[in-house]
């Protein structure tokens, strides 16, 4: 098979070849100022990202799975606590809440949106849960509100889990500013992605984002006085300076996504798949394009053959994965493990390609005959 028969599942190239001279700049950028760790870019970053989310405070830090356990803990929330999570999602989710000693406590999906269900969320409310930490899963953004009326009734924090959903909107707000705190990662192939690892927090209290920047760097209150045991959670100088050159060009991505799974969704709702559907006028950013489809399996064992690399997120609901076996027992959570058996995230970036588009719907109607 030669590589132009290929539909990959994400085309970093793709992106990193119209970007090329502006990355070499900022990597040059850092070296001559030897600001590897936090300095310059990274506090440039810091306002930029804030500014693009509407936000005030925001930390740059290692990953989005720090993000999350920082929050926590910058919140005073750890052992003998329970944070509800969703059981569809990446794993980093729950982890994250178990590096602060909390209990993750995992809560079903809606099976339209795949997103947490609130009225599941309310039924595992008890007097230890401390938080929950939605989820805008794919890069569709949640519907905070009926979260924000329970955490109101029973004193809880919202930490939002936006580490898929750079640029999601909810009216006119960004998904990360409506909870307490909101969760970025930058791993390479998220909508805005670094060169390596990277993460960011952005709180609505500045005491809380303060506490989170102290965590993420050994605890240090001023040079050389460390008041709190902290971390190595931080963003690094080139990852910061490569952000900045990306960061002008998200909203442009996030459409060309956007425009591809407009495209994707025409075709294939003349076919026999579910194809996604959002349960409010919100932005999807499509970080995954995932439908539903019988016999899944069978239609990835014919996208392999063809020369298309699909995805399934995610195979394993959280609460089935091995690390989780002695919290979640035996415990049932139907729409998590039907969503997990049934769905198929498409070949999605912004540089994709109509007639890469045709052929895997082409695919998907050979494969439904
Ligand atoms: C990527 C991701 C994370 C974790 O981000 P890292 O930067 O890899 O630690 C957390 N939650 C979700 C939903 C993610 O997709």
């Amino acid at each position: 098979m030669t590589p132009s028969e290929l539909v990959p599942f994400v085309d970093l190239q793709a992106q990193h070849r119209s970007l090329r001279a502006d990355i070499d700049r900022a990597i040059s950028r850092v070296i001559s100022e030897s600001s590897f760790i936090l300095g310059p870019e990274v506090e440039a970053f810091e306002r930029e990202f804030a500014t693009y989310l509407g936000a005030d405070n925001a930390v740059g830090l290692s990953s989005g799975t720090d993000a999350i356990h920082l929050a926590l803990k910058a919140m005073g929330i750890g052992p003998g606590d329970e944070v509800i999570v969703p059981a569809f999602t990446f794993i980093a989710t729950a982890s994250g809440v178990s590096m602060s000693g909390a209990t993750p406590v995992f809560a079903d999906i809606d099976r339209t949106t795949f997103l947490l269900s609130p009225a599941d969320t309310a039924r595992r409310v008890t007097s230890r849960t401390r938080a929950i930490v939605p989820v805008h899963l794919y890069g569709q953004a949640l519907d905070l509100a009926p979260f924000q009326e329970l955490a109101r009734r029973h004193d809880l924090r919202l930490i939002e889990d936006a580490c898929q959903a750079h640029g999601a909107r909810v009216g006119d707000r960004k998904v990360g500013t409506l909870g307490d705190v909101g969760c970025f990662s930058f791993y390479p192939s998220k909508n805005l992605g670094a060169l390596g690892d990277g993460g960011l927090a952005v709180a609505a209290d500045p005491g809380v984002a303060g506490r989170i920047r102290q965590l993420s760097h050994h605890g240090q209150a001023t040079k050389n006085v460390h008041s709190v045991l902290g971390y190595t959670n931080r963003l690094d100088g080139l990852q910061a300076a490569i952000l900045r050159a990306k960061l002008p060009h998200l909203d442009a991505w996030n459409a060309g996504r956007r425009a591809a799974a407009a495209r994707y969704t025409q075709e294939l709702e003349k076919l026999d798949v579910v194809v996604p559907r959002s349960a409010m006028d919100a932005d999807h950013v499509f970080h995954v394009y995932a439908i539903r489809c019988a016999r899944r399996d069978q239609l990835l064992e014919r996208f392999a053959k063809l020369g298309i690399q699909a995805a399934v997120h995610y195979p394993t609901p959280v609460h089935r994965q091995p690390a989780y076996a002695h919290l979640a027992g035996s415990e049932s959570l139907p729409e998590s493990e039907r969503a997990a058996a049934e769905v198929v995230s498409l070949p999605m970036f912004a540089e994709i390609t109509a007639a890469q588009q045709a052929r895997v719907v082409d695919a998907i109607r050979a494969h439904l005959d």
